[in-house]
């Protein structure tokens, strides 16, 4: 008799409010003991509506668990070199943690001049190269939210990655290259077997196919099929799109996964939303306890 195959959907809501209901309860704490609080900087220029809703809800999340919150708001006109300024001025700052540089920047400012003039040990968004170059020597450092919260799904809901093939869709300095990594590290979600595909890979579908472990970061709605993915595959998708749905608002958000034809065959699959979108801020959050940790040797 065939065993009767089930998918467990993985519930990034609630796994996002368990770490921030820890992190909430971890910050109560330190106030008692000495009346400071971690603080997270935000700085965003210009008025892209995406960016103002991303840090307007990166703020609230901050507040939700006692971690102090501030933006910084610029106009687009904003040369390099005031932001550059303020960027020193918050670096030796001691009194602020954690500092995130909302992307994108308006195009004449220099991204990587900008990542690389905040001070690593405030760097939770985990973008600097220090902490891009600890990351894959294995030494302590910020990982970027997104990676991170990946892993911290596959760890809660216990699933068995060593010895197994992790393909990862996408080589985003973001997303896709960092968890290419941290996949294949002496860890715990790690020691997979990792391959990873981009945009000139050859014959993807037969790769994929190869996956115990899908990771989908590749920026295209519902791009990975069913005829993409093995039978009881884990499919894991970072992706977020906004398309034309017959709905009240007129859209509808989907991933990287086509949902319903994949999750016949996964054996664990992230929903999108619900997913790993919940788990980046709580993961931002967690970087700022730790930087604040880190500065009071606790
Ligand atoms: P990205 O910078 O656009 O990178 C996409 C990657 O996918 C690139 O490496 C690209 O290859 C590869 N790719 C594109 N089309 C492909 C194809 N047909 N076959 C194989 N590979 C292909 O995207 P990203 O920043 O990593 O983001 C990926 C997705 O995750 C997006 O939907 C984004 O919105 C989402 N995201 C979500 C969160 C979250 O909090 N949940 C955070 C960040 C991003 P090349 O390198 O060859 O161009």
């Amino acid at each position: 008799m065939n065993k009767i195959k089930t998918t467990t959907i993985i519930d990034g809501k609630l796994i996002a409010k368990k770490v921030k209901d820890e992190i909430k309860a971890e910050v109560a704490g330190l106030i008692d003991n000495n009346d400071q609080t971690p603080h997270l900087v935000a700085i965003i220029v210009g008025e892209d509506p995406a960016s103002e809703t991303y840090v307007a809800s990166k703020e609230k999340a901050a507040r939700s668990v006692g971690i102090t919150s501030s933006v910084y708001k610029y106009p687009a006109e904003t040369t390099e070199e005031e932001l550059l300024k303020t960027i020193e001025f918050i670096n030796i700052d001691d009194e602020i943690d954690g500092l995130i540089v909302q992307l994108p920047l308006p195009d004449h400012i220099n991204v990587n001049k900008v990542i690389e003039h905040i001070n690593p040990d405030k760097d939770v968004d985990g973008f600097h190269p220090i902490n891009v170059g600890k990351m894959v020597i294995g030494q302590p450092s910020f990982i970027s939210a997104t990676p991170a919260g990946v892993m911290e799904l596959l760890k809660r809901y216990k699933i068995e990655t060593e010895g197994k093939h992790c393909v990862v869709l996408g080589r985003s300095n973001i997303v896709g290259s960092p968890l290419s990594i941290l996949m294949s590290k002496k860890t715990n979600p790690g020691n997979a077997t990792v391959t990873i595909c981009h945009s000139k890979t050859i014959d993807l579908n037969s790769i994929t196919k190869q996956a115990d472990i899908l990771i989908c970061a590749i920026g295209s709605p519902q791009f990975v099929k069913a005829d993409m993915v093995k039978d009881g595959a884990v499919v894991i998708d970072v992706g977020i799109h906004r398309i034309p749905a017959e709905t009240e608002k007129g859209y509808k958000i989907v991933g990287d996964v086509d949902f319903d034809d994949v999750s016949r065959k996964a054996s664990f699959i992230t929903p999108v939303p619900g997913g790993v979108g919940p788990m980046t801020i709580a993961m931002l959050l967690n970087n700022t306890l730790l930087s604040f940790k880190k500065k009071h040797n606790i």
